[in-house]
């Protein structure tokens, strides 16, 4: 059997993509091997929102280049945002690289792997740029590609990702993504029921529909438009799937509808990713995001005020272009007050071809963007900590995923082990289990907490939240 080593980085789209390109290679007969050095085939689907990621890939290309030497009959491909936006440039790096294809041409790389074995000739397989062509032309050439599942591939094989949305159509100016994943297109209803249909009847019960911008979800069947809310309940109906997630918000799109849906419907997750990325109104304007912070203010009390116990998360990105001392302590007012469960901080990342790019001179200092993400991270942590003290004695109804991290590390063999799972609003609990407990929502009562972390005990007829003394009126008892 051929032997395929896959390496991914960046954001969940990247993951699904992987998912797809293996199921599509195993159908051709390959295994996966954790080991570059004994594949037959090595992919790396990579990530161009920062240049770190960048980085990465071209670091790694550079040490497989004896290995190519050694074994031409290795093929070696570059999948995904860094292939479409460095292109050519890949095989200049890295002249050994058989394969660059695009996200939007992914259906392709088993034929193309094929191909480069037999021909040993480089290919590369992008889709058009956004001033190449007509719109329908430019959405034709970014292909979704999605009938094909791999549970193997997936974070557990009782959680999927479904792209309900590919592209973006927002521009922000910082950002790489329209480039890269091209035009906006929600994809039709009936898709992403059927393929969520497939997934319970694998066993899966969580699903999270993804889309850069996934509450800009729109899709008009017949006289009918679909928004997220109308997918989600149709979701919601399908026997198997338990829990219901969705990633990335845009905080101009939080409409009423959504907002009452994730309230009313039990099996949706009451978790928000919505992200700021800044609380200046001078930032945002030249970032384009569309939205002043009063708008975001005025959101994310609507979003408090109409789901109890809701979580609510954000990006950030310190030290975008012109950002000063002011601008950044209104970030830092803003966090401050939001009381996000969590929050991912960027340092600001030049992309050429963005619009910052063209625009913006790229003038905070290294080291201030440095100052500025461990303040706010420090910040962050602070609220992410104290708000899940507020979570002790409290009973959480917790999705088991697997082993935690520290029985990884430890290599537990027996059935005995420590679990790690999150709750309704997205909170990560560890806790003593079984290994067949492993797929199961468990009834669990927090006894400790730091920042990124509860820790419980699986609740059974003698341990209740009483055992501990800390007892408190479980309002919400679902998060
Ligand atoms: N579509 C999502 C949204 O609008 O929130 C985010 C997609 S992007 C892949 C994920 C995050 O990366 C963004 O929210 C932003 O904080 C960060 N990001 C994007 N471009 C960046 C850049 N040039 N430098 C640093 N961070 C960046
Ligand atoms: Fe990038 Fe903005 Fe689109 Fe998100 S909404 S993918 S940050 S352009």
């Amino acid at each position: 059997m051929p032997k395929l080593y896959i390496e991914t980085v960046g954001c969940q789209m990247n993951m699904l993509d992987s998912e797809l390109v293996v199921a599509s290679l195993r159908k051709e007969g390959y295994e996966l091997t954790a080991s570059a050095a004994d594949a037959d085939t090595i992919l790396f689907n990579t990530c161009s929102v920062r240049q770190h990621a960048e980085d990465k890939i071209y670091s790694a290309l550079g040490r497989l280049k004896n290995a190519k030497r050694e074994n031409p009959n290795k093929v070696i491909g570059v999948l995904g945002c860094m292939a479409q936006k460095d292109q050519g440039l890949i095989f200049k790096r890295a002249p050994y690289v058989d394969l660059v294809v695009g996200p939007g041409q992914l259906h392709q790389v088993p034929a193309l792997v094929r191909e480069a074995r037999a021909e040993r000739k480089p290919r590369m397989e992008v889709s058009l740029g956004r001033t190449d062509g007509s719109r329908d032309a430019i959405e034709r050439s970014h292909e979704s590609f999605d009938p094909l599942r791999d549970p193997a591939m997936r974070p557990t094989p009782y959680q999927a990702f479904v792209r309900i949305m590919i592209g973006c159509d927002k521009f922000c100016t910082y950002c790489i993504v329209p480039s890269v994943r091209g035009p906006e297109q929600s994809r039709p209803p009936a898709a992403i029921l059927a393929e969520a249909q497939q997934l319970a009847g694998e066993g899966c019960l969580e699903i999270t529909l993804l889309g850069q911008t996934v509450n800009s979800y729109r899709y008009r069947a017949g006289e009918r438009t679909w928004r997220l809310s109308d997918l989600i309940e149709a979701l919601h109906e399908i026997d198997g799937i338990a829990r219901i997630k969705f990633v990335t918000n845009y905080p101009k799109d939080m409409t009423d509808d959504l907002l009452a849906a994730v309230r009313d419907l039990p099996k949706c997750s009451k978790y928000l990713h919505v992200p700021v990325q800044s609380g200046s109104n001078t930032v945002l304007k030249r970032m384009k995001r569309g939205y002043t912070v009063e708008d975001y203010r005025e959101m994310l009390a609507r979003t408090y005020e109409s789901i109890p116990g809701v979580a609510v998360t954000s990006d950030f990105i310190v030290g975008f272009c012109g950002e000063t001392d002011e601008d950044f302590q209104q970030t830092v007012d803003l966090t401050r007050e939001s009381r996000f469960k969590n929050s991912f901080i960027f340092k600001y990342s030049e992309r050429p071809g963005t619009k910052g790019a063209e625009l913006y001179a790229d003038d905070v200092p290294e080291e201030v963007k440095r100052r500025r993400n461990n303040s706010l991270l420090a910040l962050q942590n602070q609220i992410c900590e104290q708000d899940n003290e507020a979570f002790l004695g409290r009973e959480v109804t917790v999705l088991a995923e697997g082993p935690s991290k520290a029985a990884e590390k430890r290599d537990e063999l027996g059935d005995r082990l420590q679990l790690t799972g999150r709750t309704n609003c997205d909170r990560i609990v560890v806790f003593e289990g079984n290994r067949r407990q492993i797929g199961q929502f468990l009834p669990i009562v927090v006894y400790d907490a730091n920042a990124h972390t509860l820790f419980g005990e699986m609740v059974t007829q003698h341990v209740g939240p009483e055992v501990f003394g800390l007892a408190l009126p479980l309002a919400t008892p679902d998060c």
